[in-house]
């Protein structure tokens, strides 16, 4: 495998940064995880977007274009012979001195990593995931805007940590006002009766991409959905509920802290909208060649 670092591409075993890098040594920095599907980036640009206001709140002025970035990627895909894929595009703030300043880092680094991808296995999209409530609390948004898709995902893996030692492979995050933000890695959907909620971004949600993939097909299959505040209690009396997220696309929840949602088999809407969502996501992005 070829890994872009700066401008080249290296053999894995010699991508390599500095101990003095930033990234390593204060998780400063700022990524996006992006899917190739039959040689088409999905909604390249709006991951480049999203990228480009991370860099923004943290103060880190990106030294290339919209348009150099989208090139290193697909080129990224192209060096690997990928037509499928995930891509993950790391921006560390670079080597500086031992302090926190970010003064000292002049140049940041670009990784591009283009792998195969390893999905949830296939069972949990036919018998649906069981998740618990982590008690680790999502980011306060006066510390860290939860937007920024920062390399600062500690508490996220502290939350992980706590669905792996309950048995479950996800966990939902609370916001420090009890409200549902979103799990560990996905953004969370769930139904009551005709109507589909997802917590607002507001709540501590990252802008999730598949998420507003779904809210658009939504849209247009005419399935309502409203950005609100939720509780668990919402969450636990749901007639039906699934996550999203770049790796996960779209996988159905059958069970959170013990309480069946549903009928405890995964949902019609949801694989209605899991199909929808895979016509589009070989169309819906930038070729790599
Ligand atoms: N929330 C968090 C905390 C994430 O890390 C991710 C990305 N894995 C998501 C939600 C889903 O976002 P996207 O659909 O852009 O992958």
């Amino acid at each position: 495998m070829k890994v872009y670092l700066n401008g080249s591409f290296v053999d894995a075993a010699d991508a390599k940064v500095s101990v003095f890098d930033h990234g390593l040594l204060y998780g400063d920095g700022i990524f996006e995880g992006i899917r190739l599907y039959k040689g088409c980036v999905f909604k390249l640009d709006e991951h480049l977007e999203r990228l480009e206001k991370s860099a923004k709140a943290i103060l880190l002025e990106l030294p290339w274009t919209r348009e150099e970035l989208a090139a290193a990627v697909c080129a990224s895909c192209r060096e690997n012979g990928l037509e499928d894929g995930y891509i993950r595009l790391v921006v560390t703030r670079g080597v500086g001195t031992l302090g926190l300043s970010h003064l000292s880092c002049k140049n940041p680094q670009l990784i591009i990593i283009a792998d195969k991808i390893t999905l949830y296995p296939e069972e949990y999209y036919t018998k649906g995931l069981r998740i618990i409530t982590s008690p680790t609390r999502r980011i306060n948004p006066a510390a860290l805007p939860p937007m920024v898709k920062s390399l600062n995902y500690l508490n996220n893996i502290l939350a992980k940590a706590d669905a792996n030692q309950a048995g479950c492979l996800e966990a939902i995050m609370l916001n420090d006002q009890g409200y549902v933000a979103e799990c560990t890695g996905d953004n969370i959907f769930i139904r009551h009766k005709d109507r589909w909620l997802t917590p607002p971004t507001a709540a501590g949600a990252l802008k999730g991409i598949t998420r507003g993939a779904v809210l658009e097909l939504m849209d247009q299959l005419g399935l309502p959905c409203a950005e609100m505040n939720l509780t668990r209690y919402d969450v636990w009396t749901a007639d039906e509920m699934f996550l999203t997220g770049t790796a996960a696309e779209i996988i159905p929840v059958v069970e959170v802290d013990s309480r069946r949602i549903g009928s405890g088999q995964p949902g019609a809407q949801t694989r209605r909208l899991l199909e929808a969502f895979h016509k589009v996501v070989s169309r819906d992005g930038r070729m790599i060649r």
